[in-house]
Formats: structure tokens, C-alpha cells, sequence
């Protein structure tokens, strides 16, 4: 495992600094709302930060140190100051789709006690955008009672579906694509040779996160095959349920993160007056490319969920066709 430091990506450096900063001052915000695309490092910037509040001995550049009982005890997964909630099992140990009112209040309650080990109590809330109206409500009344000592952070692919409310509690750090030179950097540094940090990012439609996932030659395989299939989809050529079918039975959550990325790149061809692998034919149709991208995403994430995966791409793979205007074939 790579050492704290390193999870940082370069694009998100200077917030780590501004975080680095107001944690030494005893500056930190009780909501925290890490936002932006999925790639792009949220998760290990929101690691980090939990990491650096539970650590006792923090190093100069704000990291924790790996070595005290805080950093020991949170390394093991057994740090009774730092909380988690993300999708969970419910009565019938089935994982719920969705993050509920129960997991909320519960964490309300573990935030309103005296700290075990005297410092920091961090609670990350982790797909925060999966959670409820109720959930969302009970979120925003302990955002508002702030506990002290208590840091709540939010991460969040979709930060628009969270009530303004609720955004408007937060300190924000956005997680943006870094300049195509930043990101190319970046997979260079990851031991990509030039011309296929070139061609991953061309595929990952500028995101590094994706691109370097995309980077091996199995995955550039896949790739491909994902692209035609979605051509072939649109253009009539080939039945959604032949397509999901093989995506279920091999790799799904990657041939989604590719296919996420393929429609991105489409979408932002079309609005550039380009033209787009897929053919589309639907002009001015960028909005529902963009429902589609976040749909995908959200597909991927109900992956790890007992929902009928086979169902649920099989009704993307559909929208999809149905998105995509059809041609006649010849
Ligand atoms: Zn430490």
C-alpha cells in the first residue's frame, strides 16, 4: 500500500494544504462535502483527512504519521472515533440500495459522545448522495447542531442530487479533471508510457482515475469491445439483452466505468460540433447523454448490491437504445 502522502492526485495538492492548515489550527469545519466526478481521488483525499484528524503525532505536510496508537488503531479498521456509513444490510441481511434514517441517527448519537481517545470523532459518509429524504433530513438537523470535536464528511459523485440545504452546511472541496497535461503527468509518473497515457486518457475522456484503470491491455480490449457494442446497440445492429447478458457475466463494473466514459466523451464531442463514435442522431440531446452517464454510474455502484444486476444493465443497455435515434442499417 502506498504511503498517505502519495494518495494525494496533484489537482487536489492545494486543498490538501487549506485541510492541512485548518486541522493544525483546530480550524475544521463540522461538514465537509468532497465533490466531483468518480477518478479523480475524492476517497483517498476524504482516507487522508479522517487518517490525519485521528493521527496524535501529524507530520509536517499535515499527514498522519502511520505510527501512534491513533494511526495504528484506525489502520486496523478499529478506531472508536472514526465512523463510516455507506450502503448497509438490512433486517434480512440484503444490502439496502439506499442509505436510511436508522444509519444517520445512530451516527448522531455516537457523534454527541465524549471522544475514546481524546481527539477528533470523524464519521464519512460514503455515498452520500444515496441516502434518503429521511436520512437527508436527520443529516441536515446534525448539521446543524454541530457537535464540537465532531467532523462529518460527505463524498459525493453527484453532489447536485443532495439538498441545497445540505450543501450549503459544507466546506467544499471539488474534485475537477486536472488539465490534460497535469493528468498525463500523473500516469506517467504511474509508469504509463507516453503514447498510452495519450490513448487512455483519449478513452477516459480526460479523467486520469479512469484512464489509468483503462490502461492495461486486457482493459484496452474491453474497451473496444464496449464501444462497439454501444455503437452496435445504437445503430440497431444488436439486441440490448445480448449485449447485458455478456457485461453481467464478465467485468461489468469496468465495462460500465468504460462505457460511462465513451458516452462522456460522445457528449462532449457533440457539443463541440465534432463527430462521435456512436453515430447519434439526436441533436441537442445532451442532456439525456448526461442522465445516461450519471445512470451508469449509479448502475455500477448498485453492482455491490444484491439488485438484479443482470436487470439493471439490461434496462441501461435499453435506454440506451432508446436514447440513441436509429438509422436504418444497411
Ligand atoms: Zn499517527
Amino acid at each position: 500500500m502506498s504511503a498517505a502522502h502519495e494518495a494525494i492526485v496533484p489537482w487536489l495538492a492545494s486543498a490538501w494544504q487549506v485541510w492541512a492548515n485548518r486541522l493544525a489550527q483546530q480550524r475544521v469545519p463540522h461538514g465537509v462535502l468532497i465533490a466531483g466526478p468518480a477518478g479523480l481521488g475524492k476517497r483517498e483525499f476524504a482516507a487522508a483527512l479522517a487518517a490525519s484528524a485521528l493521527c496524535t503525532d501529524r507530520r509536517a505536510d499535515g499527514h498522519a504519521c502511520g505510527a501512534c496508537r491513533g494511526c495504528r488503531l484506525r489502520s486496523a479498521g478499529t478506531h472508536p472515533d472514526r465512523y463510516g456509513v455507506t450502503y448497509e444490510l438490512n433486517d434480512r441481511g440484503v444490502p439496502r440500495s439506499e442509505i436510511v434514517v436508522a444509519q444517520i441517527r445512530e451516527l448522531s448519537t455516537k457523534l454527541v459522545q465524549t471522544s475514546q481517545l481524546g481527539g477528533w470523532r470523524i464519521a464519512i459518509i460514503d455515498p452520500v448522495d444515496a441516502m434518503n429524504a429521511a436520512a437527508a433530513n436527520a443529516l441536515l438537523k446534525t448539521l446543524e447542531e454541530p457537535e464540537p470535536g465532531a467532523i462529518i464528511v460527505l463524498v459525493s459523485d453527484e453532489p447536485m442530487s443532495l439538498p441545497a440545504t445540505i450543501r450549503s452546511r459544507c466546506q467544499r472541496v471539488d474534485a475537477r479533471f486536472p488539465p490534460r497535461a497535469a493528468a498525463r503527468e500523473w500516469l506517467l509518473a504511474r509508469g504509463l508510457e507516453p503514447a498510452l497515457a495519450d490513448a487512455s486518457l483519449d478513452l477516459a475522456a480526460g479523467n486520469p482515475g479512469a484512464a489509468l484503470a483503462l490502461a492495461g491491455k486486457a482493459e484496452r480490449a474491453l474497451a473496444q469491445e464496449v464501444t462497439r457494442d454501444l455503437a452496435a446497440i445504437a445503430a440497431g445492429s444488436m439486441r440490448a439483452a445480448e449485449a447485458a447478458a455478456r457485461w453481467h457475466k464478465d467485468q461489468a463494473d469496468l465495462r460500465l466505468v468504460i462505457a460511462a466514459q465513451a458516452v462522456r466523451l460522445a457528449a462532449w464531442q457533440r457539443a463541440t460540433g465534432g463527430s462521435e463514435v456512436f453515430g447519434l442522431t439526436v441533436p441537442g440531446d445532451l442532456h439525456k447523454l448526461g442522465a445516461w452517464w450519471d445512470r451508469a454510474n449509479r448502475v455500477r455502484e448498485q453492482l455491490a448490491t444484491p439488485l438484479r444486476a443482470d436487470l439493471m444493465l439490461l434496462d441501461l443497455l435499453r435506454e440506451w437504445r432508446a436514447l440513441a435515434s436509429v438509422q436504418p442499417v444497411r
